[in-house]
């Protein structure tokens, strides 16, 4: 879904599709340097990441595995409290494999933080995080993200496989969802 069809209730807009793909691009050059002359497997958190593994895959010129995980962080209401339940697990094993994440957005960063050392103790050769988007301000735990797409204030983003209530995930592009919207 574009723009004009959600209409009022975005407020403003974070990145278009173009600039995303345009993101996407840049961070790919990145990873196929940094990673020339190694396997990759990509592992995308479902289901927000869907969006950005897609894209940023395809913009590879290189071959990599994909693999997906989803988890569900306990927390009180809207807070994410770092106490992660394993939804979906991976479907192979990733001892010696070259890792990695595929994540929409870090915010605490305590969802990342704890994924990044499962992944570690399963015995991954290395694990880096890509995001495509992050809130700086936020950051409760010093989780180091490798890739970030776009570095964005403390509001509550929908669109490109981020969510409210389910909703926005198809939007082609990332907005802030506007107050009327949720309050
Ligand atoms: P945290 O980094 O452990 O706080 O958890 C990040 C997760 O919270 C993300 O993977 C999203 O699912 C969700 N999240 C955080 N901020 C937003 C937002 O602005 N819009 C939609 N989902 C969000
Ligand atoms: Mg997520």
């Amino acid at each position: 879904m574009d723009l004009a069809t959600s209409g009022s209730d975005i407020e403003k807009v974070i990145a278009t599709h173009d600039q995303i793909i345009a993101r996407l691009k840049e961070l790919a050059r990145k990873v196929e340097s940094d990673y020339e002359g190694r396997d990759l497997l990509l592992i995308g958190v479902l289901k927000g990441a869907v969006m950005t593994l897609a894209d940023f895959a395809r913009e590879l010129q290189r071959h990599v595995e994909m693999d997906w995980m989803a988890v569900s962080s306990y927390g009180s209401g809207t807070k994410s409290s770092g106490v992660v339940r394993i939804l979906k697990d991976l479907d192979r094993d990733i001892t010696g494999r070259e890792v990695l994440i595929i994540e929409d957005i870090v915010d605490t960063g305590l969802t990342l933080a704890w994924l990044k050392s499962n992944l570690e103790s399963r015995g991954a050769k290395s694990v880096e995080i890509l995001t495509m988007l992050r809130k700086p301000d936020a950051a409760k735990v010093a989780v180091d993200v490798k890739y970030v797409g776009f570095e964005i204030p403390i509001e509550f983003v929908v669109g490109y496989g981020l969510d409210f209530d389910e909703k926005y995930r198809n939007l082609d592009f990332i907005g802030v969802l506007a107050k009327h919207m949720y309050s």
